[in-house]
């Protein structure tokens, strides 16, 4: 099958690890007979420097037109580059925002995974890691406290802010349509997260996601406060496979989610739409401190370019081939220097690669 792809290098590290990501498509194009057409588009502080905004209409309907996008991120030095001394809507992060709002995309996928080989970087104690911990949170991404009415005032000369956490039935049931679809993809389990003791919006959600839910006979659900939810995460990961959750709850736990899996250079994402297309990126930033060096690790955006395989493409199997390939070359121990160990450092030998040397590792185990 024929694919099209618009690419999004962006900036820092962006350019570098988006390169390996498409290696590795090729690579997966050429083993199992398909064809990655890509169209690279100008975001963030690349588009800046060569139209003096940070996205442009052209980019959006280049983006819009593809089969899904790939991207690397955007943004720079946050105290020293040029680019943030422009106006915050000129800024590299506001063409972000501007892509996700054109192109819809209400639903954010975050997996964590614990690679075996990495447990060391896991706080979490041996006994409750046990054999590892493999969910994705489902965060609703457009709706809900971020996105309502707000306001400070003075009342009766008392300073008073207010932020308004709306849903409606609609948007809650469109993210849970895509949680459940995620989880017949996956181990058939849905964790939806809420606070419907006290907010009328989660008890709207819950109502909502128990109808959707029919739909899914396959697909086993229950409901968990947010609260018990944080805990759970540290007490026991492995119960976890699809949480699916509101965008201000998404935000608090997937952070947690991702820090208990250790490096920011193995955290993929997408950002998905009603339809089957998506927008993949690594869940970090530009890490303009080690462009342009060779040492970042691609393995974040590779493993973004899997979740478009699976997510947008239905590759499942090519998908499979990225993240085993990963897995592999875990085991072989190479390691980027984000994620070489810290500790019984004798114990283990590991090699430290580049970039692009991981690229190639990744493809020579496809
Ligand atoms: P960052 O994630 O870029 O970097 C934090 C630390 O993690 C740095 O030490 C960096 O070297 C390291 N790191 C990140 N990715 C890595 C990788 N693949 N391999 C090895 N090490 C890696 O966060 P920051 O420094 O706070 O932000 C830098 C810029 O990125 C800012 O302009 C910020 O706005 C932007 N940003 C963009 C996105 C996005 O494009 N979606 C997301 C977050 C931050």
């Amino acid at each position: 099958m024929n694919y099209n792809v618009a690419v999004i290098s962006g900036d820092g590290i962006g350019p570098e690890v988006v390169a390996e990501a498409k290696k590795v498509l090729d690579k997966v194009a050429d083993k199992f007979g398909h064809k990655f057409n890509y169209e690279h588009i100008l975001m963030g502080g690349a588009s800046i420097d060569v139209h003096g905004v940070p996205l442009t209409d052209e980019a959006i309907e280049s983006a819009k037109a593809a089969d899904a996008v790939l991207m690397g991120s955007i943004g720079g030095n946050t105290s020293t580059s040029p680019w943030y001394q422009l106006p915050p809507e000129k800024r590299p992060e506001a063409g972000l925002l501007k892509l996700r709002k054109s192109l819809n995309l209400f639903a954010n996928l975050r997996p964590a995974y614990l690679y075996e080989e990495l447990k060391e970087a896991c706080p979490l104690r041996n006994d409750i890691i046990g054999s590892g911990f493999d969910m994705m949170i489902m965060r609703e991404l457009t709706g809900g406290l971020y996105f309502g009415e707000r306001q400070t005032k003075e009342i009766d000369g008392v300073m008073t802010a207010v932020d308004t956490l709306t849903y409606n039935e609609n948007e809650i049931r469109r993210v849970a349509v895509r949680g459940f679809d995620i989880a017949m993809k996956r181990r058939k389990k849905v964790t939806s997260v809420d606070k419907a003791n006290v907010l009328d919006s989660s008890r709207l959600w819950r109502k909502i996601v128990e109808d959707v839910a029919k739909d899914y006979p396959e697909v086993s659900y229950e409901h968990m406060l947010v609260d018990n939810c944080a805990m759970q995460l540290v007490k026991n990961p492995g119960q976890f496979d699809v949480i699916l959750t509101e965008n201000m709850f998404g935000d608090i736990l997937s952070d947690e989610a991702s820090m208990v899996t250790g490096s920011i250079g193995m955290l993929s994402s997408a950002s998905l739409n009603e339809t089957k297309f998506g927008l993949y990126e690594p869940s970090g930033g530009s890490a303009p401190d080690i462009a342009g060096k060779g040492i970042a690790n691609p393995i974040a955006t590779i493993l973004s370019a899997a979740m478009m395989l699976r997510y947008s493409f239905d590759l499942d199997k090519e998908a499979d081939a990225v993240e085993a390939a990963v897995k592999q070359v875990l085991k072989d121990n190479y390691r980027t220097i984000d994620i070489m160990p810290q500790a019984d450092k004798d114990k283990i030998k590991v090699t430290q690669v580049g970039t692009s040397q991981m690229g190639d590792l990744i493809c020579d185990r496809i």
